[in-house]
C-alpha cells in the first residue's frame, strides 16, 4: 500500500485559553477525496489552517507526500503542490475571471504579475481559458469578480486554485451558497480532480448531499477532537455522528 499523501498527525491548537483543536490524527489516501465534517466551531477550519501553514499547531506534526512540513512556511506550499480556498472568499474583486485565474499561476510562470496579465505566454492563456471552461465561468470570463454572484465567486475561486498546478486541493466550504445545478458541476469538477487528474481533494463542507456523493472517506469533529471516521454509508449510519447533529 502506498504512503498517505496527507497525514496529520496527532495536532493540537489552542486559542488562549481554547483547545480548538486537540490531538486530532487522520491521514488522506493520494488521488482520494476527503471530507472533514462537524458541527460549528469543531475546529476544521484551524486543522485547515494548519495544513495549509497558516496557523502553527500547538503540538503534533503534518506531513505531505511523507515530507514534515509542520513548521515550513506558508509561502513554501504552493511549491509542493498544496492550494486552497478559504471559507471567506479572498479573490481580486476589480479583475475580471480571467485575470483572477491568470494571477494563480504565478507560481509556476517565469513572468512578474504584470507581465502575466498584459501578455501571458500561448500555454497559460490555454490553462486558464481550460481551467474557467472546467468550472462552468466561460460566460463570465470577462466579468469583474465582484460582479460575480457568491456562488460564482466560490468556482472562480477553485479555478485559482487549480491554476497553481496542485497536488492537494483544500477546500473550505466550497458548496455554501451556491444553487442545486452549481453544486452538481462542483460534484462533477472534484470527482474528476481525483479520477482523472489524481489531485486529492481534502474538503471542508456542511452539504451532506455533496460529501456523502463524493468522498471516499469522512472524518467527523466535534470540539476539536475526531468522533469519528469511516466510508459515506458508515458515517450515515454511526450513532455519535446522529447525535452530534440532531442533539440529544
Ligand atoms: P469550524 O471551522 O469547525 O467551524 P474553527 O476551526 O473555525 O471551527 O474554530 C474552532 C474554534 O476555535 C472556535 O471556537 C473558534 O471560535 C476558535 N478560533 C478559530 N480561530 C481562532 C483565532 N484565530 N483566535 C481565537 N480563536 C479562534
Ligand atoms: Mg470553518
Amino acid at each position: 500500500m502506498s504512503a498517505p499523501f496527507v497525514e496529520v498527525d496527532g495536532i493540537t491548537v489552542r486559542f488562549g485559553g481554547l483547545m480548538a483543536v486537540n490531538n486530532l490524527s487522520f491521514q488522506v489516501e493520494r488521488g482520494t477525496i476527503h471530507a472533514l465534517i462537524g458541527p460549528n466551531g469543531a475546529g476544521k477550519s484551524t486543522t485547515f489552517n494548519c495544513i495549509s501553514r497558516y496557523y502553527q499547531p500547538t503540538a503534533g506534526r503534518v506531513r505531505i507526500d511523507g515530507l514534515d512540513v509542520t513548521h515550513f512556511r506558508p509561502s513554501r506550499m504552493a511549491g509542493l503542490g498544496v492550494a486552497r480556498t478559504f471559507q471567506n472568499l479572498e479573490l481580486f474583486g476589480e479583475l475580471s475571471v480571467r485575470e483572477n485565474v491568470l494571477l494563480g499561476c504565478h507560481a509556476h510562470s517565469a513572468n512578474t504579475l504584470g507581465g502575466l496579465l498584459r501578455r501571458p505566454d500561448g500555454a497559460t492563456r490555454d490553462l486558464v481559458d481550460n481551467l474557467i471552461e472546467r468550472v462552468g465561468l466561460t460566460h463570465d470570463r470577462e466579468t469583474r469578480a465582484n460582479e460575480l454572484d457568491f456562488g460564482h465567486q466560490k468556482l472562480l475561486e477553485i479555478a485559482r486554485a487549480l491554476a497553481l498546478k496542485p497536488r492537494l486541493l483544500l477546500l473550505d466550504e466550497p458548496a455554501a451558497g451556491l444553487r442545486n445545478t452549481d453544486i452538481e458541476n462542483l460534484d462533477r469538477l472534484l470527482t474528476e480532480l481525483a479520477q482523472r487528474d489524481g489531485i486529492t481533494v481534502l474538503l471542508v463542507e456542511h452539504v451532506m448531499q455533496l460529501v456523502m456523493s463524493i468522498s471516499n472517506r469522512i472524518t467527523v469533529m466535534s470540539f476539536g477532537e475526531k468522533l469519528a471516521e469511516g466510508t459515506p454509508k458508515e458515517i450515515g449510519e454511526n450513532p455519535k455522528v446522529i447525535e452530534a447533529y440532531l442533539g440529544k
